[in-house]
């Protein structure tokens, strides 16, 4: 079933492709983490990819 609200779709995209990667240990954190959820540090980067691109 395809989602045909744009404002949902791109709210998952964003949600799917901005995120936090610890530098530390690698894991994968939300974009509002402030601090890595698996060795609590806060040498957290940030993924970033282009919206649209599959
Ligand atoms: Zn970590």
């Amino acid at each position: 079933m395809p989602i045909t609200d744009i404002a949902k779709k791109q709210l998952a995209q964003k949600h799917r492709l901005f995120y936090k990667i610890c530098r530390d240990c690698g894991v994968r954190n939300p974009a509002s983490a402030y601090r890595c959820r698996k060795c609590r540090g806060g040498n957290l980067r940030w993924k970033k990819r282009e919206l649209g691109a599959k």
